[in-house]
Protein backbone atom coordinates (compact mmCIF):
# COMPACT_ATOMS: atom_id res chain seq x y z
CA UNK A 1 0.00 0.00 0.00
CA UNK A 2 1.03 3.60 -0.79
CA UNK A 3 1.06 5.66 2.56
CA UNK A 4 2.97 8.61 3.45
CA UNK A 5 4.16 9.95 7.08
CA UNK A 6 0.21 11.37 7.76
CA UNK A 7 -1.28 8.08 7.35
CA UNK A 8 -2.50 9.37 4.20
CA UNK A 9 -3.27 6.80 1.28
CA UNK A 10 -2.48 7.66 -2.34
CA UNK A 11 -3.98 5.90 -5.13
CA UNK A 12 -2.79 6.74 -8.82
CA UNK A 13 -6.22 7.27 -10.28
CA UNK A 14 -6.52 6.58 -13.56
CA UNK A 15 -6.67 9.93 -15.71
CA UNK A 16 -9.85 9.46 -17.63
CA UNK A 17 -11.29 8.79 -13.52
CA UNK A 18 -9.86 11.33 -12.02
CA UNK A 19 -10.84 13.51 -15.05
CA UNK A 20 -14.58 12.75 -14.42
CA UNK A 21 -14.22 12.86 -10.56
CA UNK A 22 -13.25 16.84 -11.16
CA UNK A 23 -15.20 17.58 -13.85
CA UNK A 24 -17.91 16.58 -11.86
CA UNK A 25 -16.47 18.33 -8.34
CA UNK A 26 -16.17 21.25 -10.57
CA UNK A 27 -19.87 21.37 -11.21
CA UNK A 28 -20.23 21.55 -7.18
CA UNK A 29 -20.83 17.60 -6.49
CA UNK A 30 -18.73 15.24 -4.83
CA UNK A 31 -17.52 11.73 -6.88
CA UNK A 32 -15.49 9.09 -5.52
CA UNK A 33 -13.93 6.07 -7.12
CA UNK A 34 -15.18 3.13 -4.89
CA UNK A 35 -15.70 -0.45 -3.90
CA UNK A 36 -13.88 -3.11 -5.94
CA UNK A 37 -11.03 -0.91 -7.54
CA UNK A 38 -10.35 0.76 -4.44
CA UNK A 39 -9.94 -2.65 -2.44
CA UNK A 40 -7.72 -4.08 -5.46
CA UNK A 41 -5.79 -1.14 -5.49
CA UNK A 42 -4.66 -1.12 -2.17
CA UNK A 43 -3.96 -4.95 -2.82
CA UNK A 44 -1.80 -3.63 -5.41
CA UNK A 45 -3.76 -6.16 -7.48
CA UNK A 46 -5.48 -4.09 -11.12
CA UNK A 47 -8.48 -3.68 -10.93
CA UNK A 48 -11.13 -5.08 -13.71
CA UNK A 49 -13.06 -1.44 -14.08
CA UNK A 50 -13.36 1.61 -12.44
CA UNK A 51 -16.85 2.76 -10.37
CA UNK A 52 -17.56 5.66 -9.36
CA UNK A 53 -19.97 7.13 -7.21
CA UNK A 54 -21.50 10.56 -6.74
CA UNK A 55 -23.84 13.06 -5.20
CA UNK A 56 -25.15 14.23 -8.73
CA UNK A 57 -28.18 12.77 -10.11
CA UNK A 58 -28.15 10.84 -13.23
CA UNK A 59 -29.33 13.80 -15.11
CA UNK A 60 -27.08 15.86 -13.93
CA UNK A 61 -23.51 13.41 -14.78
CA UNK A 62 -25.34 13.43 -17.90
CA UNK A 63 -25.40 16.92 -18.43
CA UNK A 64 -21.88 17.46 -17.61
CA UNK A 65 -20.05 15.05 -20.00
CA UNK A 66 -20.46 14.99 -23.96
CA UNK A 67 -20.74 10.89 -24.18
CA UNK A 68 -22.79 9.01 -22.00
CA UNK A 69 -24.83 5.92 -21.79
CA UNK A 70 -27.95 5.16 -19.87
CA UNK A 71 -26.68 2.13 -17.98
CA UNK A 72 -29.06 1.60 -15.44
CA UNK A 73 -30.51 5.04 -15.09
CA UNK A 74 -33.77 3.91 -12.89
CA UNK A 75 -30.53 3.04 -10.19
CA UNK A 76 -28.52 5.84 -11.02
CA UNK A 77 -26.06 4.77 -13.32
CA UNK A 78 -24.56 6.03 -16.07
CA UNK A 79 -21.58 5.05 -17.89
CA UNK A 80 -19.54 7.79 -19.04
CA UNK A 81 -17.25 7.28 -21.85
CA UNK A 82 -13.58 8.75 -22.05
CA UNK A 83 -11.92 7.43 -25.40
CA UNK A 84 -12.58 3.95 -26.02
CA UNK A 85 -13.35 3.12 -22.79
CA UNK A 86 -16.77 3.69 -20.02
CA UNK A 87 -17.13 4.31 -16.43
CA UNK A 88 -19.73 3.67 -14.56
CA UNK A 89 -20.78 6.32 -12.81
CA UNK A 90 -24.00 6.13 -10.01
CA UNK A 91 -25.72 8.29 -7.94
CA UNK A 92 -25.04 7.95 -3.61
CA UNK A 93 -28.07 5.25 -2.93
CA UNK A 94 -29.82 3.45 -0.30
CA UNK A 95 -30.81 0.11 -1.47
CA UNK A 96 -33.94 -1.47 -0.77
CA UNK A 97 -34.25 -5.16 -0.70
CA UNK A 98 -32.75 -6.94 -3.21
CA UNK A 99 -35.01 -8.92 -5.82
CA UNK A 100 -34.12 -11.98 -7.90
CA UNK A 101 -31.73 -9.78 -10.25
CA UNK A 102 -29.19 -8.37 -10.40
CA UNK A 103 -30.28 -4.87 -9.16
CA UNK A 104 -32.65 -3.97 -5.82
CA UNK A 105 -36.23 -3.98 -5.92
CA UNK A 106 -36.46 0.12 -4.82
CA UNK A 107 -33.40 2.45 -4.90
CA UNK A 108 -33.69 5.73 -3.22
CA UNK A 109 -30.96 8.47 -3.83
CA UNK A 110 -28.81 10.31 -1.27
CA UNK A 111 -26.40 13.01 -1.04
CA UNK A 112 -24.13 11.77 1.80
CA UNK A 113 -21.39 9.45 0.07
CA UNK A 114 -21.93 7.70 3.85
CA UNK A 115 -25.28 6.09 2.99
CA UNK A 116 -23.95 4.69 -0.49
CA UNK A 117 -20.70 3.30 1.94
CA UNK A 118 -23.31 1.60 4.44
CA UNK A 119 -25.54 -0.27 1.78
CA UNK A 120 -22.42 -2.17 0.39
CA UNK A 121 -21.37 -5.52 1.48
CA UNK A 122 -18.26 -6.13 3.08
CA UNK A 123 -15.73 -3.71 4.73
CA UNK A 124 -12.79 -4.15 1.98
CA UNK A 125 -15.35 -3.32 -0.91
CA UNK A 126 -16.93 -0.12 1.31
CA UNK A 127 -14.10 1.99 0.81
CA UNK A 128 -14.09 5.00 -1.46
CA UNK A 129 -10.96 7.68 -2.65
CA UNK A 130 -10.66 10.80 -4.18
CA UNK A 131 -7.91 13.10 -5.08
CA UNK A 132 -9.57 15.99 -3.01
CA UNK A 133 -10.14 13.82 0.40
CA UNK A 134 -8.03 10.60 -0.50
CA UNK A 135 -9.32 7.66 1.66
CA UNK A 136 -12.51 7.89 2.79
CA UNK A 137 -12.73 4.28 4.98
CA UNK A 138 -15.87 4.22 7.59
CA UNK A 139 -16.17 0.40 8.34
CA UNK A 140 -12.45 -0.35 9.34
CA UNK A 141 -11.78 -2.06 5.31
CA UNK A 142 -8.07 -0.80 5.86
CA UNK A 143 -7.90 -3.06 9.15
CA UNK A 144 -9.82 -5.91 7.41
CA UNK A 145 -7.54 -5.57 4.32
CA UNK A 146 -4.24 -5.93 6.63
CA UNK A 147 -6.14 -8.83 8.92
CA UNK A 148 -6.95 -10.95 5.43
CA UNK A 149 -10.68 -10.80 6.85
CA UNK A 150 -14.11 -10.87 4.91
CA UNK A 151 -16.56 -8.95 7.37
CA UNK A 152 -20.08 -7.39 6.53
CA UNK A 153 -20.71 -3.68 6.95
CA UNK A 154 -23.06 -3.98 10.06
CA UNK A 155 -25.03 -6.79 11.40
CA UNK A 156 -24.18 -10.20 9.27
CA UNK A 157 -27.91 -11.48 9.22
CA UNK A 158 -29.24 -8.41 8.31
CA UNK A 159 -27.31 -7.74 5.39
CA UNK A 160 -27.87 -11.41 4.01
CA UNK A 161 -31.13 -10.80 4.52
CA UNK A 162 -31.44 -8.22 2.31
CA UNK A 163 -29.58 -9.76 -0.65
CA UNK A 164 -28.72 -13.89 0.17
CA UNK A 165 -26.06 -13.70 -2.58
CA UNK A 166 -23.94 -11.93 -0.39
CA UNK A 167 -23.12 -15.18 1.50
CA UNK A 168 -22.17 -16.51 -1.90
CA UNK A 169 -19.74 -13.53 -2.12
CA UNK A 170 -17.96 -13.83 0.70
CA UNK A 171 -16.89 -16.84 -0.10
CA UNK A 172 -15.91 -15.92 -3.35
CA UNK A 173 -13.84 -12.65 -2.25
CA UNK A 174 -12.40 -15.70 0.56
CA UNK A 175 -11.30 -17.89 -2.34
CA UNK A 176 -10.21 -14.78 -5.04
CA UNK A 177 -7.97 -13.17 -2.08
CA UNK A 178 -6.98 -16.01 0.24
CA UNK A 179 -8.96 -13.78 3.21
CA UNK A 180 -10.39 -15.50 5.98
CA UNK A 181 -14.61 -14.78 6.48
CA UNK A 182 -15.08 -13.55 10.43
CA UNK A 183 -16.66 -15.35 12.45
CA UNK A 184 -20.12 -13.48 12.95
CA UNK A 185 -20.34 -13.63 9.65
CA UNK A 186 -19.70 -17.29 8.97
CA UNK A 187 -22.30 -17.80 11.51
CA UNK A 188 -24.65 -15.67 9.58
CA UNK A 189 -23.87 -18.10 7.00
CA UNK A 190 -24.57 -20.54 8.68
CA UNK A 191 -27.75 -19.85 9.77
CA UNK A 192 -29.45 -18.11 6.85
CA UNK A 193 -27.93 -20.60 3.83
CA UNK A 194 -31.46 -22.44 2.96
CA UNK A 195 -32.71 -18.80 1.43
CA UNK A 196 -30.05 -18.90 -1.08
CA UNK A 197 -33.32 -20.65 -2.47
CA UNK A 198 -34.21 -17.09 -3.35
CA UNK A 199 -31.57 -15.79 -5.90
CA UNK A 200 -31.94 -16.40 -9.33
CA UNK A 201 -29.23 -19.10 -10.99
CA UNK A 202 -27.63 -16.50 -13.23
CA UNK A 203 -26.29 -14.72 -10.15
CA UNK A 204 -25.10 -18.03 -8.31
CA UNK A 205 -23.65 -19.49 -11.52
CA UNK A 206 -21.75 -15.85 -11.68
CA UNK A 207 -19.87 -16.25 -8.11
CA UNK A 208 -19.54 -20.15 -8.15
CA UNK A 209 -17.82 -19.68 -11.79
CA UNK A 210 -15.41 -16.40 -10.01
CA UNK A 211 -14.78 -19.19 -7.33
CA UNK A 212 -13.46 -22.14 -9.46
CA UNK A 213 -11.24 -19.67 -11.62
CA UNK A 214 -9.70 -18.28 -8.78
CA UNK A 215 -6.31 -19.15 -6.91
CA UNK A 216 -8.27 -20.96 -4.81
CA UNK A 217 -11.21 -23.37 -6.77
CA UNK A 218 -11.31 -25.71 -3.50
CA UNK A 219 -12.81 -22.97 -1.29
CA UNK A 220 -15.55 -24.40 -3.33
CA UNK A 221 -16.05 -26.93 -0.11
CA UNK A 222 -17.18 -23.54 1.51
CA UNK A 223 -20.12 -23.72 -0.69
CA UNK A 224 -21.26 -27.05 0.60
CA UNK A 225 -19.76 -27.36 4.10
CA UNK A 226 -22.26 -24.06 4.74
CA UNK A 227 -24.95 -25.43 3.61
CA UNK A 228 -25.65 -23.60 0.69
CA UNK A 229 -25.51 -25.88 -1.90
CA UNK A 230 -27.52 -28.47 -0.34
CA UNK A 231 -30.94 -27.57 -1.82
CA UNK A 232 -29.61 -24.90 -4.67
CA UNK A 233 -26.76 -27.26 -6.26
CA UNK A 234 -27.54 -30.80 -5.03
CA UNK A 235 -25.11 -32.34 -6.84
CA UNK A 236 -22.12 -30.48 -6.35
CA UNK A 237 -23.09 -30.67 -2.52
CA UNK A 238 -23.07 -35.17 -2.77
CA UNK A 239 -20.17 -34.89 -4.76
CA UNK A 240 -17.94 -32.41 -1.54
CA UNK A 241 -19.82 -34.39 1.00
CA UNK A 242 -18.85 -38.30 -0.30
CA UNK A 243 -16.08 -40.49 -0.79
CA UNK A 244 -15.41 -38.10 -4.36
CA UNK A 245 -14.27 -35.12 -2.04
CA UNK A 246 -10.95 -35.55 -1.59
CA UNK A 247 -10.24 -36.50 -5.62
CA UNK A 248 -12.35 -33.42 -6.48
CA UNK A 249 -10.61 -31.23 -4.17
CA UNK A 250 -7.37 -32.24 -5.74
CA UNK A 251 -8.32 -31.93 -9.30
CA UNK A 252 -9.91 -28.77 -8.48
CA UNK A 253 -5.92 -27.74 -7.58
CA UNK A 254 -4.29 -29.40 -10.24
CA UNK A 255 -6.76 -28.06 -13.03
CA UNK A 256 -5.59 -24.91 -14.98
CA UNK A 257 -7.89 -21.84 -14.56
CA UNK A 258 -10.35 -21.91 -16.96
CA UNK A 259 -14.19 -22.23 -16.39
CA UNK A 260 -14.60 -25.45 -18.70
CA UNK A 261 -11.56 -27.13 -17.10
CA UNK A 262 -13.13 -26.39 -13.47
CA UNK A 263 -16.12 -26.84 -14.32
CA UNK A 264 -15.38 -30.87 -15.43
CA UNK A 265 -12.90 -31.13 -12.33
CA UNK A 266 -15.50 -30.27 -10.17
CA UNK A 267 -18.74 -32.41 -12.20
CA UNK A 268 -16.08 -35.54 -13.20
CA UNK A 269 -16.98 -37.84 -10.67
CA UNK A 270 -20.71 -37.59 -11.78
CA UNK A 271 -22.32 -39.57 -14.98
CA UNK A 272 -22.43 -37.44 -18.26
CA UNK A 273 -26.17 -37.08 -17.20
CA UNK A 274 -25.99 -36.05 -14.37
CA UNK A 275 -23.22 -33.25 -14.86
CA UNK A 276 -25.66 -31.82 -17.85
CA UNK A 277 -28.64 -31.66 -16.11
CA UNK A 278 -26.54 -29.18 -13.08
CA UNK A 279 -24.63 -27.23 -16.00
CA UNK A 280 -28.49 -26.36 -17.56
CA UNK A 281 -29.66 -25.80 -14.04
CA UNK A 282 -26.95 -23.50 -13.95
CA UNK A 283 -27.97 -21.98 -17.19
CA UNK A 284 -24.41 -21.65 -18.62
CA UNK A 285 -24.24 -21.36 -22.63
CA UNK A 286 -24.33 -24.73 -24.38
CA UNK A 287 -20.63 -24.47 -25.27
CA UNK A 288 -19.51 -24.72 -21.93
CA UNK A 289 -22.76 -27.48 -21.38
CA UNK A 290 -21.58 -29.70 -23.99
CA UNK A 291 -17.74 -29.19 -23.51
CA UNK A 292 -18.01 -29.81 -19.85
CA UNK A 293 -20.48 -32.89 -20.34
CA UNK A 294 -17.80 -34.55 -23.07
CA UNK A 295 -14.97 -34.22 -20.69
CA UNK A 296 -17.13 -35.45 -17.62
CA UNK A 297 -17.90 -38.73 -20.34
CA UNK A 298 -14.39 -39.16 -22.32
CA UNK A 299 -12.29 -37.97 -19.19
CA UNK A 300 -11.04 -42.23 -19.06
CA UNK A 301 -11.23 -42.32 -22.63
CA UNK A 302 -7.37 -43.64 -23.70
CA UNK A 303 -5.65 -42.82 -27.31
CA UNK A 304 -2.56 -44.87 -28.59
CA UNK A 305 1.03 -42.92 -28.73
CA UNK A 306 0.98 -43.96 -32.65
CA UNK A 307 0.42 -41.48 -35.26
CA UNK A 308 -2.94 -42.79 -36.76
CA UNK A 309 -4.74 -43.33 -33.44
CA UNK A 310 -3.75 -39.42 -32.78
CA UNK A 311 -5.33 -38.40 -35.93
CA UNK A 312 -8.25 -40.98 -35.25
CA UNK A 313 -8.81 -38.81 -32.44
CA UNK A 314 -8.19 -34.82 -33.82
CA UNK A 315 -11.24 -36.66 -35.97
CA UNK A 316 -13.34 -37.75 -33.63
CA UNK A 317 -13.48 -34.99 -30.85
CA UNK A 318 -11.77 -31.82 -33.14
CA UNK A 319 -8.74 -30.41 -32.72
CA UNK A 320 -9.68 -27.65 -29.85
CA UNK A 321 -11.49 -30.58 -27.94
CA UNK A 322 -8.52 -32.56 -28.17
CA UNK A 323 -6.61 -30.39 -26.22
CA UNK A 324 -8.96 -29.60 -23.87
CA UNK A 325 -9.55 -33.50 -23.38
CA UNK A 326 -5.48 -33.95 -22.67
CA UNK A 327 -5.44 -31.26 -20.31
CA UNK A 328 -8.74 -32.52 -18.60
CA UNK A 329 -6.64 -36.18 -18.49
CA UNK A 330 -3.83 -34.47 -17.42
CA UNK A 331 -5.31 -32.90 -14.28
CA UNK A 332 -6.89 -36.02 -13.65
CA UNK A 333 -3.29 -37.57 -13.34
CA UNK A 334 -2.00 -34.88 -11.15
CA UNK A 335 -4.51 -35.43 -8.88
CA UNK A 336 -3.95 -38.68 -8.62
CA UNK A 337 -0.43 -38.43 -8.03
CA UNK A 338 -1.49 -35.82 -5.05
CA UNK A 339 -3.82 -37.65 -3.58
CA UNK A 340 -2.03 -40.86 -3.69
CA UNK A 341 1.94 -39.97 -3.49
CA UNK A 342 2.98 -42.46 -6.11
CA UNK A 343 4.42 -39.98 -9.06
CA UNK A 344 3.58 -41.93 -12.96
CA UNK A 345 6.19 -40.01 -14.60
CA UNK A 346 5.42 -42.62 -17.80
CA UNK A 347 1.98 -41.09 -17.69
CA UNK A 348 3.13 -37.71 -17.69
CA UNK A 349 5.50 -38.49 -20.75
CA UNK A 350 2.29 -40.13 -22.46
CA UNK A 351 0.45 -37.01 -22.50
CA UNK A 352 3.63 -35.28 -24.09
CA UNK A 353 4.03 -37.73 -26.58
CA UNK A 354 0.08 -36.81 -27.70
CA UNK A 355 0.68 -33.26 -27.71
CA UNK A 356 3.76 -33.43 -30.18
CA UNK A 357 2.08 -36.23 -31.96
CA UNK A 358 -0.71 -34.35 -32.66
CA UNK A 359 1.21 -30.94 -33.15
CA UNK A 360 2.88 -32.12 -35.91
CA UNK A 361 0.27 -34.27 -37.46
CA UNK A 362 -1.61 -30.72 -37.66
CA UNK A 363 1.47 -28.61 -38.78
CA UNK A 364 2.05 -30.99 -41.35
CA UNK A 365 -1.01 -30.72 -42.71
CA UNK A 366 -2.27 -34.50 -42.31
CA UNK A 367 -6.30 -35.06 -43.19
CA UNK A 368 -8.31 -35.87 -40.35
CA UNK A 369 -11.35 -34.62 -41.73
CA UNK A 370 -13.74 -35.15 -44.40
CA UNK A 371 -13.43 -31.67 -45.48
CA UNK A 372 -9.78 -32.15 -46.42
CA UNK A 373 -10.18 -35.14 -48.40
CA UNK A 374 -8.71 -34.73 -51.74
CA UNK A 375 -12.58 -36.24 -53.18
CA UNK A 376 -15.23 -34.17 -52.68
CA UNK A 377 -18.88 -35.74 -52.58
CA UNK A 378 -19.48 -34.26 -56.23
CA UNK A 379 -16.72 -36.66 -57.39
CA UNK A 380 -18.69 -39.71 -55.80
CA UNK A 381 -21.87 -38.39 -57.73
CA UNK A 382 -20.10 -38.42 -60.86
CA UNK A 383 -18.35 -41.95 -60.48
CA UNK A 384 -22.10 -42.76 -59.85
CA UNK A 385 -22.87 -42.99 -56.28
CA UNK A 386 -26.17 -41.52 -54.59
CA UNK A 387 -27.80 -41.01 -51.70
CA UNK A 388 -26.49 -42.28 -48.09
CA UNK A 389 -23.69 -44.20 -50.22
CA UNK A 390 -21.76 -41.37 -50.70
CA UNK A 391 -21.64 -40.13 -46.84
CA UNK A 392 -20.55 -43.80 -46.24
CA UNK A 393 -17.85 -44.02 -49.21
CA UNK A 394 -16.48 -40.66 -47.98
CA UNK A 395 -16.34 -42.21 -44.43
CA UNK A 396 -14.38 -44.92 -45.70
CA UNK A 397 -12.02 -43.54 -47.23
CA UNK A 398 -11.32 -40.76 -44.83
CA UNK A 399 -10.27 -43.40 -42.29
CA UNK A 400 -7.97 -45.34 -45.00
CA UNK A 401 -6.62 -41.85 -45.17
CA UNK A 402 -6.33 -41.32 -41.46
CA UNK A 403 -4.07 -44.99 -41.16
CA UNK A 404 -2.00 -43.78 -44.35
CA UNK A 405 -2.12 -40.39 -45.16
CA UNK A 406 -0.24 -40.81 -48.52
CA UNK A 407 -3.65 -42.40 -49.60
CA UNK A 408 -4.83 -39.10 -50.14
CA UNK A 409 -4.39 -38.29 -53.61
CA UNK A 410 -7.78 -38.01 -55.91
CA UNK A 411 -6.68 -40.91 -58.52
CA UNK A 412 -5.67 -43.63 -55.28
CA UNK A 413 -8.84 -42.57 -53.67
CA UNK A 414 -11.14 -43.75 -56.70
CA UNK A 415 -8.81 -46.43 -57.27
CA UNK A 416 -9.73 -47.92 -53.79
CA UNK A 417 -13.60 -47.14 -54.46
CA UNK A 418 -13.09 -49.55 -57.36
CA UNK A 419 -12.15 -52.12 -55.13
CA UNK A 420 -14.34 -51.71 -52.28
P1 LIG B 1 -15.13 -7.93 -9.06
O1 LIG B 1 -15.58 -6.93 -10.09
O2 LIG B 1 -13.69 -8.23 -9.02
O3 LIG B 1 -15.96 -9.16 -9.11
P2 LIG B 1 -16.17 -6.02 -7.21
O4 LIG B 1 -15.91 -5.75 -5.77
O5 LIG B 1 -15.88 -4.90 -8.17
O6 LIG B 1 -15.40 -7.32 -7.59
P3 LIG B 1 -18.80 -6.02 -8.25
O7 LIG B 1 -19.79 -7.13 -8.25
O8 LIG B 1 -18.27 -5.50 -9.54
O9 LIG B 1 -17.64 -6.48 -7.30
O10 LIG B 1 -19.48 -4.83 -7.43
C1 LIG B 1 -18.87 -3.56 -7.25
C2 LIG B 1 -19.11 -3.05 -5.84
O11 LIG B 1 -20.54 -2.94 -5.61
C3 LIG B 1 -18.61 -3.99 -4.74
O12 LIG B 1 -17.25 -3.76 -4.44
C4 LIG B 1 -19.54 -3.65 -3.59
O13 LIG B 1 -19.14 -2.46 -2.98
C5 LIG B 1 -20.86 -3.38 -4.30
N1 LIG B 1 -21.72 -4.57 -4.43
C6 LIG B 1 -21.80 -5.42 -5.48
N2 LIG B 1 -22.71 -6.37 -5.29
C7 LIG B 1 -23.23 -6.15 -4.07
C8 LIG B 1 -24.24 -6.80 -3.30
N3 LIG B 1 -24.87 -7.89 -3.74
N4 LIG B 1 -24.53 -6.27 -2.09
C9 LIG B 1 -23.89 -5.16 -1.64
N5 LIG B 1 -22.94 -4.53 -2.32
C10 LIG B 1 -22.60 -4.99 -3.52
MG1 LIG C 1 -16.28 -4.95 -10.33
Amino acid sequence: MNIDNNNTFFINLPSPVAEIISTIESNGFEAFAVGGCVRDTLLNRSPDDWDITTSALPEQVKAMFPRTIDTGIQHGTVTVMIGKNGYETTTYRIDGEYEDGRHPKSVEFSSRLLDDLKRRDFTINAMAYNNTTHLVDEFGGISDLNHKIIRCVGNAAERFSEDALRMMRAIRFSAQLGFTIEDATYEAILTLAPTLSKVSMERVEIELGKTLVSKNPDYVLKFVETGLFKEKLPLIHSILSDAHKIKTLAMLRTTKPSLILRLSALLNCASPDEARHTLRSLKLDNHTVDTVTKLVKYSKHSIDETEPAVREALHKFGKDFFFILLDHQEAGLAAREETTGIILPSLKMHFKTLRKLASDSINRGDCFTIKALEITGHDLIEYGLTGPAIGKALDNLLHMVIEDPKLNNKEMLIDILKQL
